[in-house]
């Protein structure tokens, strides 16, 4: 005959109180409890993070889009096409002085997926050249249209910390990079009714939890977009939210959460 088993409670960390038994089954239980008690104890996730990466590197990052961000102490990340260039080296010298990050956008902004091993070096390996030779540090590729596979991914790793895609959740660590996904901001890309403020600031408020990290894709920006930014970076700091570059990005998250990254961190 089966014995029933004991019952008993076992206190752990207050919410964990549970009633358990002492049946095999139930010290599993007990240790998995244990685990996510150590796991609660020891906060391995930063708060929320945001950032903004825009693409295409276009001359009005430095000239319309950088005061907007500079009028609210807040810094971005601009991805730049390296043989279709619109900033100067001054111009992206100067943004990264002022704590941007630039990014790769590829050489020539040709989907990545489909080409060729020695292709793939040139686009995305050779990006990275083209911008260290002007003094700058370079550790995020962005995908051309946000398309990737999984040969892309492995060129990206070569060469980069993270490659950003287009679409997706909010990133919710863990993460498994290099592949960060991003919500559109803009009217370029919008669907229909999501160019809007109160639209931004429920994706803000989304993000405002431990170990969330969401990133806007960010293009060209007409009058009402520029003034929908002010407002969404003003809505973000008043929150206490930390807008950071996709670097300052996974440095949090890699030394709070150690376990998830195995490639090496190129610090800036
Ligand atoms: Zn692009």
């Amino acid at each position: 005959m089966r014995r029933k088993p004991k019952r008993r409670i076992i206190h752990v960390r207050g919410r964990y109180s549970r009633l358990e038994t002492t049946h095999p089954w139930a010290m599993n239980r007990l240790l998995i409890v244990s685990l996510l008690a150590l796991g609660g104890c020891l906060n391995f996730d930063p708060p929320g993070l945001i950032t903004f990466v825009i693409d295409d590197g276009q001359l009005t990052d430095y000239t319309v889009k950088r005061p907007i961000f500079d009028a609210r102490g807040a810094v971005a990340v601009s991805a730049v096409i390296t043989r279709h260039r619109h900033l100067s080296d001054a111009q992206l010298l100067a943004m990264q002085a002022d704590g941007w990050e630039i990014a790769s956008h590829s050489r020539t902004h040709i989907d990545e997926p489909g080409l060729t091993p020695a292709q793939l070096e040139d686009e995305i390996g050779g990006a990275r050249q083209d911008l260290e030779a002007i003094g700058l540090t370079v550790t995020t590729h962005v995908y051309p249209h946000g398309l990737t596979n999984f040969q892309v991914e492995q060129v990206t790793k070569k060469y980069y910390d993270a490659g950003v895609t287009v679409g997706g959740p909010v990133n919710t660590a863990p993460f498994f990079l290099p592949a960060l996904g991003r919500k559109n901001f803009g009217r370029t890309y919008a669907r229909p009714g999501r160019n809007t403020l109160d639209y931004y600031e429920t994706l803000v408020d989304g993000a405002n939890h431990p170990g969330r990290w969401l990133i806007f894709m960010v293009h060209e920006v007409d009058s009402t977009d520029a003034a929908t930014l002010g407002h969404l970076l003003d809505y973000i700091r008043a929150r206490s939210i930390p807008i950071v570059t996709i670097r300052e990005g996974i440095r949090r998250f890699y030394l709070t959460a150690p376990r998830v990254r195995s490639a090496t961190i190129t610090e800036p």
